[in-house]
């Protein structure tokens, strides 16, 4: 395995929220696959650190009111991200020494300075994007550690998986393919898919993704306690490792699938157009797309145009055109998928309805 200790050069900034001039690196090692598309799992290891509120303060943001008068805490971070910083180098570990040749290049990385603007996250995707580097999907894991919420609700059995819309972004199909590894191979602990980027108010390296243009979602613990985030009691205390190794094998369950998978096909001709039509009757779904390479075969799916969730699949073999009789193409949605030899199966490549332009009428003064 071949580790870069060096994300996309050094990070030199000096801002609001950093206060002086500082070097940040993003810690990252690749694992080269016969391809060059990569996924990426992440977290992040810098970390906030404020001091409980003094007795009487005003409560902040709803959550607790935390004391701000000195910036050189203790800084334990474990849950907000030594979990996920912990996850990402487990997996490192677990991939690197597998022998597996995957498809696909995959990239294990730590952000720095989450916490102060997302930093390593947006400069890494801002040169990724000006590079034309082919991101496919970032799994990104921010508080996964605690099994039980500041309200006292425990939850051990499930993970919150959150991604952008629309419907049929491919944040969304990330989301959607997710949850089918883990329901696949980690079935005792449950994906809850939220369609959401993030939660109310907050945002993580996923989102400098996502706004790069980059399919990205969002790992966090089904139930948060607010209190012990971006505090010095962020400790061991907060954390559960078993919940949190239940939270890697999904994340390794969906590397693992979406990197051996071919890549997903297009669904559309050069213009960005989708390639379904009604022919041949002219009431008839007729989808085409472009063969996937090393693909052996493909499955389609499709839903009522008001469902999240694909409610019929057909596996139709190694063909790249389908018609499906007497079905409408405005009354469901439709994707395909590519297998491997193997079986592991790409995200869904979805067709989607491109917005109407706007055309302006002209009026007579
Ligand atoms: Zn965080």
């Amino acid at each position: 395995m071949k580790a870069a200790f060096l994300g996309f050069g050094e990070i030199r900034v000096g801002g609001e929220r950093i206060t002086r001039d500082v070097e940040l690196r993003n810690v990252m090692a690749v694992l080269p696959g016969r391809s060059p598309r990569r996924i990426y799992v992440s977290g992040h290891y810098d970390s906030v650190a404020r001091l409980p509120a003094k007795p009487g303060a005003p409560a902040e943001g709803g959550a607790s009111a935390f004391d701000w008068s000195a910036g050189d805490n203790p800084a334990p971070g474990v849950d907000d991200d030594g979990s996920g910083t912990a996850l990402v180098i487990e997996l490192a570990r677990v991939f690197g020494q597998s022998g597996i040749d995957f498809d696909a290049t995959l990239v294990f990385i730590a952000f720095a300075g989450e916490e102060e603007g997302l930093v390593g996250a947006k400069l890494h995707a801002q040169r990724a994007e000006a590079e034309k580097i082919p991101i496919e999907a970032v799994l990104n894991n921010d508080i996964v550690g605690g099994a039980v919420g500041g309200d006292g609700v425990a939850d051990g059995a499930s993970v919150r998986v959150f991604s952008e819309g629309p419907e049929d972004s491919s944040s969304r199909a990330i989301a959607r393919a997710v949850r089918e590894a883990a329901a696949l191979y980690v079935p005792s602990h449950a994906v809850r898919l939220i369609a959401r980027h993030d939660r109310f108010g907050r945002g993580g390296d996923h989102t400098a993704f996502n706004q790069h243009g980059f399919p990205g979602v969002r790992f966090t613990e089904s139930k948060e306690n607010f209190a012990r985030q971006h505090i010095v009691d962020d400790t061991f205390e907060g954390v559960s490792v078993p919940y949190l190794a239940r939270n890697a094998r999904v994340n390794a369950a969906a590397l693992a699938v979406l990197g051996l998978a071919p890549p997903a096909p297009a669904v559309v001709d050069e213009r960005g157009r989708p390639r379904l039509g009604r022919q041949p009757s002219g009431y008839d779904a007729h989808l085409q797309w472009s063969a996937s390479p090393r693909a052996a075969g493909y499955v389609v799916y499709w839903r009522e145009a008001w469902s999240p969730d694909w409610q019929h699949s057909r596996a139709v073999g190694n063909v790249t055109d389908l018609v499906l009789s007497d079905v409408s193409i405005d009354d469901f949605v439709f994707g395909v998928a590519a297998l491997d030899a193997d079986g592991h199966q790409s995200v869904v490549a979805a067709y989607v309805n491109p917005p109407r332009a706007e055309v302006p009428i002209k009026t007579l003064p």
